[in-house]
């Protein structure tokens, strides 16, 4: 099926059930208004000369138009790009040229960002850029009325000469070991992916899902807008961008009965000083992905938020994203020691970084995947796919992972992030879990840094829970003496504010590794 052909199912079924409700406006649409709306929208792209596999830019935050955008694109055809929110005119400008958009959709601007100012500074050097729509302004009323008189059957007819392996997304992906890369997604891929993600927790037109999480990023559009259409669910944006006192109050008003998010985001929210005074017990399910979850954060999650059913989910951009997910009746064990098991028709192996050879379970090694899933390639990097990708269609994570005997993986972390010292491989989620239990820590990152004798030593970067009274590296490794081999603990520490994020909300480790790199550092 096309993305179109999969709303005019979800129409066709639950016409009257609500599909998008924008909390920060209180604009609400049903299936049968938001679909009306789509093609409205499409239709404009049509009678603005859109055709079939042009690229459609959006920089925007999270809307209601967003995802207009997304299902009027996916109508025509067009291959719309996702552009990051946080870019600025240097990175804008690289992805307008990079992805030949030639119709741009961009929010007027955010918090102190005003994004039609940085688009009229760079406009002059994207030849290919011809139009620009303003979410918010009038010219977004004025570009939607273009379509009025184009027939429906136009539409339909454009609809009916698309395939489902037509290109229709560039994604970026998060940008957290190194420059952001675009994946060229079909409608076969991310329809299908967002489909099963909703079906293994059990969505149905009753579902209400709170979506903190960027749209611009799979976990939004994917995991989250074409989860929910696919089964009649209904996307509820509480936001423009995360902030956990309007999540809350979203779940609340909404009565949702999923909650998005990666950890550090249900963190922000538990940490609350009013926390125990919003009304959660709508929620059942949710989806917690993209980095790992520490335990103490799924026992809250899963007590005092009421997601006795969260799933935990692992992917990648390149991989429509999901490949693996927990089920919603596992327990609490293979929620935060594993990322699940495989999703259907998608498989999954380790091998060997080096030879390739399959591990055995029990063994970690490279993650692999493949299946409907595997992205279509890099967007005009034909080298850079064929490193990703093997010629047996496999593509290869970057991630260390661990089968166990009953099929369920677990991430043991980035290849690039592991940390060898004088022979020895560590890996920092381990020594990050172990710290994470020390009472004068709020949340903590290890980073391999360069060491003259061992190559590499472990950094531990450490948000204090109380900036008052910070932890000392003679107590962080008093602490881990006699519990953690001897070449595992810190040898060195840094107290910060805060972590660099990327927009998915990871941490940048890289960034760490430069910022704090050198010894005087
Ligand atoms: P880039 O490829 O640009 O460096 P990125 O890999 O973070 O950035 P994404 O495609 O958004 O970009 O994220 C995929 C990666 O996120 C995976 O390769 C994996 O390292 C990590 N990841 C995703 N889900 C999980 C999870 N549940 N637990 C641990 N790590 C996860
Ligand atoms: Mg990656």
């Amino acid at each position: 099926d096309t993305i179109g052909a999969n709303l005019d199912r979800a129409v066709a079924a639950w016409p009257d059930r609500e599909a998008l409700v924008d909390v920060p406006s209180g604009r609400r649409w049903t299936y049968a208004e938001f679909a009306a709306d789509v093609d409205r929208l499409a239709c404009a792209l049509l009678a603005s000369g859109v055709a079939q596999g042009d690229r459609v830019g959006i920089w925007a935050v999270n809307c209601a138009e967003w995802v207009l955008v997304q299902y009027a694109t996916a109508r025509v055809g067009a291959v719309m790009v996702n552009i990051n929110p946080a870019y600025r005119t240097h990175e804008v400008e690289f992805v307008l040229n990079q992805a030949g958009i030639s119709l741009l959709f961009a929010s007027l601007g955010h918090k102190s960002s005003d994004y039609r100012a940085m688009v009229e500074e760079v406009r002059g050097s994207c030849p290919e850029l011809k139009e620009t729509v303003y979410i918010g302004d009038p010219g977004w009323a004025a570009f939607t009325a273009r379509g009025a008189d184009t027939p429906r059957d136009e539409l339909r007819a454009r609809e009916a000469s698309l395939s489902c392996d037509d290109p229709i997304n560039i994604q970026y992906t998060s940008g957290t070991t190194g420059f952001p890369k675009g994946a060229t997604l079909s409608h076969h891929n991310i329809l299908n992916n967002g489909y099963f993600v909703g079906e293994l927790i059990s969505y149905t037109e009753q579902d209400r899902i709170c979506l903190p999480v960027p749209f611009y990023h799979c976990f939004g559009m994917v995991m989250g807008n074409l989860a929910a259409t696919s089964h009649g669910a209904c996307m509820v944006v509480p936001a423009p961008s995360f902030e956990p006192r309007a999540t809350l109050e979203a779940v609340q008003r909404e009565r949702c009965t999923s909650l998005y998010g990666v950890p550090t985001m249900f963190i922000a929210e538990l940490n609350l000083p009013d926390f125990a005074s919003y009304d959660l017990s709508t929620l059942r399910t949710g989806i917690m992905a993209g980095s790992p979850c520490p335990v103490e954060v799924m026992k809250r999650v899963v007590a005092e938020m009421h997601m006795e059913e969260v799933s935990i989910c692992y992917g990648m951009t390149e991989t429509s994203p999901v490949s693996l997910q927990t089920r919603i009746d596992d327990d609490l064990e293979h929620r935060t020691g594993t990322v699940g098991r495989v999703l259907p028709h998608i498989e999954v192996k380790v091998v060997d970084p080096a030879t390739g050879v399959t591990r055995a379970r029990g063994d970690a090694g490279e993650l692999c995947t493949r299946g409907y899933s595997v992205m279509l390639g890099y967007w005009n990097e034909p080298e850079k796919t064929a490193e990703a990708i093997d010629a047996g269609r496999w593509m290869h994570t970057g991630d260390l992972a661990v089968m166990r005997e009953d099929g369920y993986v677990e991430i043991v972390g980035r290849i690039k992030d592991m940390i060898i010292r004088g022979g020895e491989n560590i890996y920092p989620r381990e020594v990050e879990e172990f710290l994470y239990t020390h009472p004068k820590i709020a949340d903590v990152q290890v980073v391999g840094v360069p060491h003259e004798r061992y190559g590499e030593e472990v950094l531990a970067c450490v948000v204090p829970r109380d900036p008052a009274d910070p932890l000392t590296l003679e107590e962080l490794r008093a602490y881990c003496d006699g519990r953690l081999a001897h070449y595992k603990v810190p040898s060195r520490l840094r107290l910060l504010e805060s972590f660099p994020m990327t927009v998915s909300g990871k941490v940048r480790k890289v960034e760490l590794r430069q910022r704090y790199g050198s010894p005087e550092a």
